[in-house]
């Protein structure tokens, strides 16, 4: 495949991919992939998935792999026994392996504010981030934008609409933003009323209209909390304010996300909706080599639609303005709840609308702390888990 625009002297990147059995981590491989003279992969995890990482191992030859389940070290150490590849297992392991000295760049797709310690460590160690885990800005946005000064260390999204505003602001260094139009497609949910989602199923709200992604992200994308982290991650990665940040449903999901500035000037960034695109530019920023994606056609195409957030209907968006208004630990607070609630409706044991109320609850009842320091975001996350776990089971009514 062509290269002709990547400059001969690309330093190879060599990849921590931390979640590498997830749905950006396996897209991130296909990358790697089709580009096997730009990136490397030193480093593969997996939580549980054993089988999808022994696989990835024997095919990219990472130095070292580590899956989070200690259950199934056995399991991983033995197919790879016979490789040059070494076994590790369990959460510090994961912390140690994103530091070691043969990355550059660690790629953060692990799901949930799991990922907050590990990007904090690879920080410190100096490792570039191509960043896929939201959660670790929202609940951490403040440490991590701080530690990333700090050490120097570059944040690139991998987000799409994060993407698209990086894309967008790329030669603009000397003109402030003004507004930031953060696009969503509106999830399969769009349009109905509060009381036509009294009795989704999981199945239904698993079934996303444009994006193929993981389970937590595509219940996140039914409720539009999706969107509420991610203003909350534009508002760490850009510095722009939370009222700068206006979401805007654009249903094709083509506009990934646009940027404003002074002079009335709106710079958008278009593609199909493939998430390898913005996977590979974060690996390869700033140059664009060739890659293997559909292309748009406009003709074909139409027409695109603009509609305002249906925030009554879906209460998970202005929660997440309150949050970030809110500041201190109250992100977190709504993440971990998020999180906790997010898997209990994929459990059926509550509600889709439940699911907002239950966010709600945590972000009235747990002790709010205006200090961030790693250990309080942390003690955060397990009170909030706790006492959603607990509401969960209670079975009171929300
Ligand atoms: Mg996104």
């Amino acid at each position: 495949m062509a290269l002709n625009n990547t400059p001969q002297d690309f330093p190879q990147k060599k990849l921590a991919v931390l979640g590498s059995t997830g749905s950006i981590g396996t897209q991130t491989l296909e990358v790697v992939r089709q580009h096997p003279d730009l990136f490397a992969i030193e480093v593969l995890s997996a939580q549980n998935q054993a089988d999808i990482l022994i696989e990835q191992a024997l095919e990219f030859k990472p130095n070292m792999v580590v899956i989070g389940n200690e259950a199934l070290y056995e399991k991983v150490n033995e197919a790879l026994y016979r490789t040059d590849t070494k076994v590790f297992a369990g959460r510090e392991s994961l912390e140690e392996a994103a530091c070691c000295a043969e990355v550059n760049t660690v790629v953060t797709a692990l799901s949930g504010a799991a990922g907050l310690k590990p990007t904090l460590k690879a920080i410190e160690a100096k490792k570039n981030i191509a960043l896929a885990n939201k959660e670790t800005l929202v609940a951490g946005g403040e440490l991590v934008c701080k530690a990333s000064r700090e050490h120097r260390v570059p944040i690139i999204p991998i987000d799409s609409e994060h993407s698209a505003i990086f894309q967008c602001l790329a030669g603009e260094q000397y003109n402030p933003v003004e507004k930031i139009f953060l696009t969503g497609s509106g999830g399969p949910f769009r349009g109905k009323t509060r009381a036509e989602l009294e009795n989704i199923t999981p199945a239904q709200a698993l079934k996303h209209p444009t994006w193929s992604m993981g389970r937590k992200i595509t219940i996140d994308s039914s409720t539009l909390m999706n969107k509420g982290l991610e203003m909350i991650e534009a508002k760490w990665l850009f510095g722009v304010r939370p009222e700068d940040i206006e979401v805007v449903i654009q249903p094709e999901s083509i506009i990934h996300s646009m940027v404003s500035f002074a002079d009335g000037s709106v710079k958008a960034q278009l593609g199909v909706p493939d998430m390898k695109l913005p996977i590979q530019y974060a690996l390869s920023y700033p140059f664009r080599p060739a890659l293997n994606t559909p292309r748009l056609n406009f003709a074909e195409l139409g027409s695109l639609h603009f509609e305002k957030p249906d925030t009554d209907t879906f209460m998970c968006l202005a929660l997440a303005y309150r949050a970030i208004e809110k500041g201190g630990n109250m992100p977190c607070i709504m993440n971990a709840a998020n999180e906790i609630a997010v898997e209990a409706f994929l459990a059926e044991k509550i509600s889709f609308l439940q699911i907002g109320r239950l966010i709600e609850k945590a972000m009235e009842t747990v002790t709010f702390s205006a200090e961030i320091q790693l250990k309080t975001l942390e003690e955060t996350d397990a009170d909030t888990r706790d006492f959603c776990r607990r509401t969960v089971a209670s079975g009171i009514s929300l």
